[in-house]
């Protein structure tokens, strides 16, 4: 895949190297013009320069409460006047850009659900051409980097200089703990594509329960994110939206108080990392040697079954190859989910080598 290079200027009040990650916070929804400013008054009171509030809201069902809409933007307003907190809201289209805009918002974001639509965020990015103003882009709700990825290029594209992305975790289907599944290696993988761009983290929607909230939160601090992204309602259970997450404002400060920050690297933190990280980058020389030489055992396989008219895939055998190194896994204390992945990869790319095999022996002769 090709590496994507996006100028990005860093987010004046997002700019949290070495600092303290970056505190947003505020209700799901606003629902009316004393919950804003309640909620803005007490997270002020706390030391929160960011205040969220979603006026226009993507809901899943159309029963459900989908926001106040223009009319609260000017309860956003009033926030900025009475506490100087700077406010953001979610937009989906440019109409929602362009009331946001006239109405002094300061950030704006793009929800999950929007960012899965190339249309809606090149509508979003039009609509931004020739302004300057910081643009938050929340992960789509699939599992999809390179949606994610997109929605970036279209932002800078059109010339938004100031983005950060928002990991709000990803849609699964089944029993789960987290109401949106985190996959880390997302997030971490964006970090290594777009250098520089700040990346925060929205425990809330992953988290999908209040009590959940700060373990998330914490783990997105040691996975090195930027800053929080967090729900917070004076009342949480007369909230019309995302109750089940939000946190009230005191539950919000015990948070912050307790979670644990951590510093970047200095010399000495690198010098003794040093050893160790040769030591596993000549494990994973050897690893990357023992790969070749197993895919070259495969091939060699797959010549035989071609020679013999057998099938490519033998079911039995892939079947009892994974019993087999799952059982060999426990041995080591390894994780019966990481073993059954890593072979599930390699057996796949043996396969697809023998797969092509068949078929160059297939082609005509030229
Ligand atoms: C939100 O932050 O309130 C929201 C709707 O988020 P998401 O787009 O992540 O669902
Ligand atoms: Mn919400």
């Amino acid at each position: 895949m090709t590496q994507i290079q996006i100028e990005l200027e860093n987010i004046e009040k997002l700019q949290t190297h070495n600092k303290k990650p970056v505190l947003i916070a505020g209700p799901c929804s606003a629902e009316s013009r004393e919950q804003v400013l309640d909620c803005a008054t007490q997270l002020s009171a706390q030391g929160i320069g960011i205040f969220r509030a979603g006026v226009w809201k993507p809901r899943t069902r159309p029963s459900c409460f989908g926001g106040v809409g223009e009319p609260a933007l000017k309860w956003l307003k009033e926030v900025k006047e009475k506490t100087g907190m700077a406010v953001t809201t979610e937009v989906a289209h440019a109409r929602h850009v362009e009331a946001a805009l006239e109405a002094g918002i300061d950030i704006l974001w793009i929800g999950a659900r929007t960012t899965t639509s190339p249309f809606a965020v090149q509508e979003i990015a039009d609509s931004l051409r020739n302004i300057d103003i910081p643009v938050l882009v929340k992960n789509p709700i699939n599992a999809e980097l390179d949606l994610w990825l997109g929605a970036f290029e279209r932002l800078a594209g059109a010339g938004v200089k100031r983005l950060a992305a928002i990991h709000r975790g990803f849609s699964s289907y089944g029993e789960r703990i987290y109401r949106y599944a985190p996959h880390w290696q997302i997030p971490v993988e964006l970090r290594r594509r777009i250098p520089g761009l700040p990346v925060l983290c929205d425990p809330s929607h992953i988290a999908g329960r209040s009590d959940l909230v700060g373990l998330v939160a914490q783990m997105a601090l040691d996975m090195k994110s930027d800053g929080l992204f967090i729900e917070v309602h004076p009342n949480p259970e007369k909230a019309l939206s995302d109750k089940a997450q939000q946190l009230t404002p005191a539950e919000f400060k015990q948070l912050t108080e307790s979670l644990v920050c951590h510093k970047d690297p200095d010399d000495e933190d690198l010098a003794v990392l040093q050893p160790y990280r040769e030591q596993i980058e000549a494990i994973d020389r050897k690893l990357t040697a023992t790969l070749a030489e197993r895919l070259e055992a495969a091939r060699l396989t797959g010549d035989l079954k071609r020679l013999r008219n057998l099938t490519v895939l033998q079911p039995g055998h892939y079947r009892s190859l994974i019993d087999e190194m799952i059982a060999e896994g426990c041995k080591y204390g390894l994780d019966e989910e990481f073993v059954r992945s890593i072979f599930e990869i390699i057996h796949a790319e043996s396969i697809h080598n023998q797969l092509e095999a068949y078929n160059k022996k297939r082609e005509p002769e030229a």
